[in-house]
């Protein structure tokens, strides 16, 4: 194994074969996606964001800022760079896992204005307005020409614009594969590498048992798990585990147990956000009609 570009080994590998979405647009206001393609894409970005966690805390690299934010980063740049990096055809469907993603953090936070909820300023996670343009600012960096429609159609500000175009994505970018030149090594000469396994739990309801086979099917998770197996040689084997969350829709790194737990609970919430920006994006709605769009609906 080569680590020098282990940074751009490590993400670009995830970067094959990943049936996110198939829309060939970089036109991200219009980027369609199927109900299925919007939950795999955030259950992927998801899955990275959390393999973040794990990398920080199993190979003790240095944080400066929120963990959280940082891991962000590392999830989204991970999805920007390997296709581009490989090589792939312009249709790039994990920069479209990027936008759904952002997609989706831009949608909770118009749920929680039209509910008056409180932005919770004192969590350790950016309000989710900000993790929505502090991806947008990620995807416009990396190729400002190309995502030019970013600033204009979602009114990236252009102070903000310069900055990401500037330094904002490189600096990301380069700390990324730095952190992973760096931190990748220390394991090197163990022969024993660490397993990691994908495990889904017992389902409590026929929802679950949807959304876990949304994801099973598209493989994503063991995706994941491979390239995390073969390209890091972490010091503990790792379990990603699917549960049911008891209606706590979130995903989390558990470092005593050595776990990422993703409730089915988080994918169901996926899919309500799909939902919810079909309404959104419907003109001429009656607040009566929003309302009565906005409650949830199964199939
Ligand atoms: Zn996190």
């Amino acid at each position: 194994m080569h680590y020098t570009s282990l940074g751009v080994a490590f993400f670009t590998a995830f970067l094959t074969l990943i049936p996110v979405a198939h829309s060939e647009s970089s036109d991200v206001a219009t980027t369609e996606f199927t109900a299925e393609e919007f939950v795999v894409a955030n259950t992927l970005w998801t899955l990275l964001h959390e393999t973040a966690h794990v990398l920080i805390s199993e190979l003790n690299i240095p944080v400066f800022g929120h963990e959280e934010d940082a891991a962000d980063q590392i999830a989204t740049i991970a999805l920007l760079h390997g296709a581009t990096d490989l090589g792939v055809p312009e249709s790039i469907p994990e920069v479209n896992a990027v936008i759904a993603t952002a997609q989706a953090w831009r949608i909770e936070w118009e749920l929680e204005e039209r509910d008056h909820v409180q932005a919770p300023y004192w969590d350790n996670h950016a309000l989710d307005i900000q993790r929505f343009y502090d991806m947008m600012c990620l995807l416009y960096g990396s190729d400002p020409d190309k995502y030019k429609e970013v600033e204009k159609q979602l009114g990236l500000p252009y102070q903000r614009a310069f900055s990401c175009a500037d330094y904002e994505h490189e600096q990301a970018r380069s700390a990324v594969n730095r952190a992973m030149e760096v931190y990748g090594r220390l394991y090197e000469s163990d022969n024993a590498r660490s397993k990691v396994r994908v495990i889904y739990e017992k389902l409590l309801s026929e929802e679950h048992q949807r959304v876990r086979t949304i994801v099973e099917k598209s493989g994503v998770a063991e995706l994941v798990a491979r390239h995390l197996q073969r390209l890091v040689a972490l010091p503990n084997d790792i379990n990603i585990v699917f549960m049911a969350c008891l209606g706590n829709e979130t995903a989390y790194w558990q470092r005593d147990r050595k776990e990422i737990v993703m409730c089915y609970d988080l994918l169901e919430r996926f899919e309500y956000l799909y939902q919810a920006r079909r309404c959104f994006d419907t003109p001429g709605l009656s607040e009566e009609e929003m309302d009565e769009c906005l409650i949830r609906k199964r199939d």
